[in-house]
């Protein structure tokens, strides 16, 4: 007897535990949905662009930088300092290749604020990070209405030249032990195996900042 008793404490006390966390007061999280994800400026441009380009390719409004860039030095210091740059900053729009999502081109809309002094500086320092990582920006002047074939004249002249299946790989380089370098991120690749699929056993180089950065080469046996 006694110890059925023990038995019904021990599978009621899990329950007499819960209860007694239910009692707690539940934070309550002062969060509530925006209806201005868009500003109406946005959302007007967002209907142009969306008609300018077609079904083909994906259009992400407000993309933060460092979900496009990233930091390539593996210097500690020099990390934190130009992540911290990027940390907060994002694009309007980001068109991306549809079936990979790759970034393809960055637009920002400029409205009158664009001529302040803090913001310009803003401006220029997004400006010179879309060009060191070899991503084309463009800014379109805010206005009540677009010129639909001025739009798409610009964003073609831009989809066009670039090469939309993303090999922007730069000219090649290794160190002197011979092992190579990044082509996009300049620091030396490291060896590593390829571990499933048909090439599995392969040697490749790949770089160190993977995942971030998916350059690989070729490892050829000297
Ligand atoms: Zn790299």
């Amino acid at each position: 007897m006694g110890n059925n008793n023990a038995g019904c404490l021990s599978i009621f006390f899990p329950f007499l535990k819960l209860f007694a966390k239910n009692s707690v007061e539940k934070e309550v999280f002062p969060y509530a949905k925006r209806d201005d994800f868009l500003s109406p400026a946005e959302l007007s441009f967002y209907k142009v662009l969306r008609q300018a380009i077609g079904e083909k390719i994906m259009i992400c409004p407000k993309v933060g930088l460092k979900d496009i860039f990233f930091v390539k030095s593996k210097d500690r210091s020099i990390y934190m300092t130009y992540h911290n740059k990027i940390d907060r900053k994002h694009v309007d729009f980001l068109l991306c290749r549809f079936d990979t999502l790759e970034p393809i081109c960055g637009i920002e809309l400029d409205d009158s604020s664009h001529q302040k002094k803090a913001r310009v500086e803003r401006d220029t320092f997004v400006d010179e990070v879309f060009n060191v990582a070899q991503l084309p920006l463009l800014r379109f002047k805010h206005e009540r209405s677009y010129v639909f074939t001025d739009v798409k004249e610009k964003l073609y002249s831009i989809l066009n030249v670039k090469d939309i299946n993303g090999n922007n790989a730069g000219k090649e380089n290794i160190t002197e032990e011979g092992i190579p370098l990044c082509p996009k991120c300049g620091i030396p690749m490291v060896k590593r195996i390829v571990s499933r699929g048909e090439n599995k056993g392969k040697e490749f180089y790949g770089c160190s900042n993977f995942p971030k950065c998916r350059q690989i080469k070729e490892f050829v046996k000297g």
